[in-house]
């Protein structure tokens, strides 16, 4: 007997992404977009719902589990603060290129405004200023910053916790096997919702192509075109930059050598699975085995700078969709809570948009307006991990050559 072949959940996400608009399409031409807001939209929601509720969990536990792990830092000594410190700092200029592009974009006015129905479909977020954020970003209440899924606070939490496993030692040991053990479920119960999206794809976008018309279509496109311009960017300007100045490498040369992990991250949209080529591409570039071996896994689990970027041009995109124009205040917020959101991502394919509904959370733009995107995130996932890679790599080769600096200045005073 043949044995089926089963469809791959791209397969799934894509089959569902066509016909949501087809179905759409033909609700809006024949007037009934009505039937998708009573009768999809609910389905959608229940998806939307379920993506709400493990955010805080995965958010809190993935931390957690994260600081444990840096614990191993100190052992590593300088090549583990080196590497930390240049993912911060390309991260954050990476969330800056994606607020700056996406902001032009939005100035140009090629990210449209929804038409809202009447009674509203998603209530409009109050902009809160720069203090007042600071201030909130400490919990009073444990509880309660679960309760509202303040994630800025739910993180702060996380780094506490964290920070305090490490410090209790050995008597701490208990709290920090209970929350890797909790991290696994937690992880297998986000893979269970992502494996419902398509079924989330579909009816959201069939009710978004109804009630807004072909458009929106559009509108998409031009987010996508929107991302991949701060993709390469970032890509030309600091990788080219580190590439040039800190490892002393011709920036063609190093694209040419990274193309392998580039094209594999491309095509996978996982960091994690992208490992064993980018140690190989790194090794060929030059860097040393043994710090590639420590940068790689850590980069592939935390340095996530195209996850970065397409978290702040998302974000703007569904703001403005909703009508909401981002102060200064709230844009600061983007660039640290896309930096965390983006050290949280998991290095598998789709776990940035998890945490995207951390930083619409914390700015006050509705989770909702995930859907609008999700069933192209496909698209925006293969630029960004085949960004995320080409990091790594090119921190493994500044450290290499810093580390190198080093010993060669040891060596000359002895
Ligand atoms: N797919 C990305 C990666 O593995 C993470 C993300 O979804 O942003 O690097």
């Amino acid at each position: 007997m043949k044995e089926k072949k089963k469809l791959s959940l791209p397969a799934w996400i894509v089959i569902a992404l066509v016909a949501g608009i087809v179905l759409g399409l033909i609700c809006y031409f024949a007037g009934i977009a009505d039937f998708t807001t009573n009768y999809l939209k609910p389905i959608g929601t229940i998806f939307v719902n379920l993506l709400k509720f493990i955010v805080v969990p995965v958010v809190l536990f993935s931390m957690i589990v994260g600081i444990l792990d840096m614990g191993d830092l100190k052992k590593v000594g300088s090549v583990g603060w080196k590497t930390v410190v240049y993912f911060l700092v390309t991260t954050a200029i990476a969330c800056v290129i994606g607020l700056l592009f996406a902001k032009i974009f939005e100035g140009a006015g090629w990210f449209p405004t929804l038409a809202l129905e009447e009674g509203a479909v998603w209530e409009k977020a109050t902009s809160a200023n720069f203090m007042d954020t600071l201030v909130g970003i400490f919990p009073s209440n444990m509880w309660q910053a679960f309760f509202d899924a303040n994630m800025l606070q739910v993180i702060v939490i996380a780094l506490f916790f964290g920070g305090c496993i490490l410090a209790a030692g050995e008597k701490g040991k208990l709290v920090a096997d209970f929350v890797g053990s909790a991290y696994a479920v937690i992880e297998k119960l986000m893979n269970f919702v992502i494996s419902l999206s398509p079924i989330g794809v579909f009816t959201m976008m069939a009710w978004v192509v109804a009630t807004q018309g072909p458009s929106i279509i559009g509108a998409l496109g031009i987010v996508i075109g929107c991302a991949y311009i701060g993709y390469v960017v970032h890509a030309v300007l600091v990788y080219s930059l580190s590439a040039k100045i800190f490892a002393h490498i011709n920036p063609l040369k190093f694209f040419k050598g990274a193309f392998a992990a580039m094209a594999f991250a491309f095509t996978s949209t996982s960091s994690a699975a992208t490992l064993p080529v980018s140690k190989d591409c790194a090794h060929e570039l030059g860097s040393d085995d043994d710090i590639a071996s420590f940068v790689l896994p850590l980069g592939a689990t935390i340095n996530m700078d195209g996850t970065a970027i397409y978290q702040c041009v998302a974000t703007v995109f569904l703001a403005a969709l909703c009508g909401i124009n981002l102060s200064l205040g709230q844009m600061i917020t983007v660039v640290v809570t896309a930096t965390l959101a983006s050290i949280g991502t998991a290095g598998v394919s789709g776990a940035g948009m998890i945490m995207l509904a951390m930083v619409l959370t914390q700015i006050g733009v509705p989770v909702d307006m995930i859907m609008i995107i999700y069933g192209v995130d496909r698209l925006f996932d293969m630029g960004r991990t085949c960004l995320n890679v080409t990091g790594d790599i090119s921190c493994s080769l500044c450290v290499t050559e810093w580390e190198k600096n080093k010993a060669a200045k040891k060596a000359a005073k002895a």
